[in-house]
């Protein structure tokens, strides 16, 4: 036997919230974000469930590669462009879609050698300021781009830094009106937040990345509790051991855990190096044989404990779900002070993963 720790993923859950996604933005056709390796989960695992997309969208050009050589033949958007003009022949090769946020990406548009022209997607700054056009520039570089003839289909593109808040997309919504004013084309602005939260910016494609997870992009299950989005990734492991403190006993590196009295702890076979977060508190939710408890002492590289006083009957080899179902990845991820999409990201390599 090795060692029980194991993620597994629900595939007809990654499916289903597509359908949530596409239900949540009707008119608009879905980039599917699946950058950084599909939010953890595996790109060349999880792609094909998400089949029923309109386009996939992501950082790396091995990613965009990868989904060409599966025999993906629909549309790819890389969101930060092409980072060396170089790749641009890779672009061409595999027909990627790419944002352009930088002058000199314009002129190494405008020089390159391609076989067929590339469909860009203009980035705006929308106030977030990390990448893009500022909005008064837009108009002048949408003019200077329709006489480039690389360039194809034109998008104009935009992201939020708010989008979680009621009135979080107010003022970004005005400044990309403005830039866009007189120009006649597509818009792709929305993430998980504005496709769930704020129906004024759908336009023509949404580009949801940690709804398709079944995590929240507030951060908080309660946001998304009744939307019909599932998590599609349980993080799973065993006990494998037992330890009985008499009050005054300490559990684990530096004693953080202290008992104030007798009880009985399981030792989990899940650690900080499997992606579990060490900042985890005492109280850090956990489901113990079906029993919902809490982590006790500092989380070790390889190991966890747990408090067993609410679920007496469990022992060795009792199973232990870290995220999942029944313990929602925000929830732990908001004990231990970040957010899901850091926890699911980090999900060790040495971790397997198996699909159901
Ligand atoms: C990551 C990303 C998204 C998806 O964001 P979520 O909050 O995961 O939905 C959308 N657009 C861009 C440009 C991104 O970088």
């Amino acid at each position: 036997m090795s060692r029980p720790i194991v993620a597994s993923l629900d595939l007809q859950a990654l499916r289903q919230n597509l359908q949530v996604v596409r239900r949540a933005a009707p008119h608009s056709r879905v980039w599917s974000v699946v950058k950084a390796n599909a939010y953890g989960h595996g790109l060349d695992r999880v792609w094909s469930a998400l089949g029923a997309t309109d386009g996939f969208a992501m950082l790396n050009l091995e990613e965009a590669i990868l989904l060409r050589e599966r025999g993906w033949k629909g549309p790819v958007l890389l969101l930060e462009g092409f980072f060396h003009a170089d790749e641009l022949a890779l672009f061409d090769k595999y027909r990627l879609t790419t944002s352009l946020h930088s002058n000199w990406q314009v002129k190494a548009l405008a020089n390159a050698k391609l076989n067929a022209p590339l469909d860009v997607y203009l980035k705006i700054n929308s106030g977030m300021n990390r990448l893009g056009f500022a909005p008064e520039r837009v108009h002048s570089v949408w003019q200077q781009l329709r006489d480039i003839k690389n360039v194809g289909q034109l998008t104009l593109m935009a992201h939020f830094a708010d989008a979680d808040k009621p009135d979080g997309i107010d003022e970004p919504m005005r400044r990309i009106g403005q830039a866009a004013e007189g120009i006649d084309a597509p818009r792709s602005l929305a993430n998980s937040a504005a496709t769930l939260w704020h129906p004024q910016a759908h336009f023509d494609w949404v580009r949801p990345g940690i709804a398709l997870y079944g995590a929240s992009p507030s951060g908080q299950w309660r946001d998304i509790a009744t939307s019909g989005l599932q998590p599609v990734m349980s993080l799973k492991s065993e006990i494998i051991g037992i330890q009985n403190l008499k009050a005054g006993e300490t559990v684990g590196y530096g004693s953080r855990y202290r008992a104030d009295q007798e009880r009985r702890i399981g030792i989990v076979a899940c650690g900080y190096a499997d992606g579990y977060p060490r900042q985890a508190p005492d109280g850090a939710p956990v489901l113990v044989d079906g029993v919902r408890t809490g982590i006790v002492g500092t989380v070790s590289m390889d190991m966890l404990a747990v408090d067993l006083t609410p679920c007496p009957q469990a022992g060795i080899g009792s199973p232990v779900e870290l995220w999942g179902n029944a313990i929602k990845v925000d929830d732990v991820a908001s004990a231990a002070g970040t957010v899901g999409y850091e926890l699911l990201t980090a999900l060790a390599p040495r971790v397997p993963v198996v699909t159901v």
